[in-house]
């Protein structure tokens, strides 16, 4: 799976658009007419960041506490109630679409977008890059699901940081 398809692309960069995002309104912004977020909006979109994220540090094969793990799985559950998808059915397609507007819309979509990554086996591939400067969320294209970082220079800046603590240790 060097190549992304196009279908796993949409569905990951919607994802990570979200988890990247430095603000509700910045995230909002994105798509255009929507209006700011409140800020009850505001703390739901990091409530729902951080429980994702924390699914993403668990893709990365980051140790855990399993409780934490727990804590985010149980939150994503019940915040889904509020944020519905509804089925949209006809003769040739169907499609989940946001039952909202506005923000609860657009944190349905991500969900969806969630789900739709699972069904393609690709959501374990979204994860959070390992480098200290940058935890950036990424989805990892390698064959075997063995990315650790986003991007060639997180790599490398993380190896110099390696490299200079082991000669610091000796
Ligand atoms: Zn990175």
């Amino acid at each position: 799976m060097e190549n992304c398809p196009p279908v796993v692309c949409e569905a990951s960069d919607l994802l990570l658009a979200f988890v990247n995002s430095g603000s509700l309104d910045e995230w909002l912004g994105d798509s255009g007419a929507t209006p700011a977020g409140a800020a009850s909006d505001v703390a739901a979109a990091s409530e729902l960041r951080a429980s994702l994220i924390v699914l993403l540090r668990e893709h990365s094969g980051c140790s855990l506490d399993p409780t934490e793990v727990e804590a985010a799985e149980s939150h994503l559950r019940q915040v889904a109630a509020r944020y519905p998808l509804v089925a949209v059915i006809g003769a040739e397609t169907s499609s989940l679409v946001p039952a909202h507007d506005g923000a609860f819309g657009r944190f349905a979509q991500v969900l969806g977008a969630v789900t739709d990554l699972a069904y393609r086996g690709a959501w374990t591939r979204v994860k959070v890059c390992k480098n200290d400067n940058c935890h950036r969320g990424f989805f990892d294209k390698t064959r075997n699901t063995s990315a650790l970082y986003c991007s060639p220079t997180c790599s490398s800046q993380a190896s110099m940081r390696a490299y200079r603590n082991r000669r610091k240790a000796a």
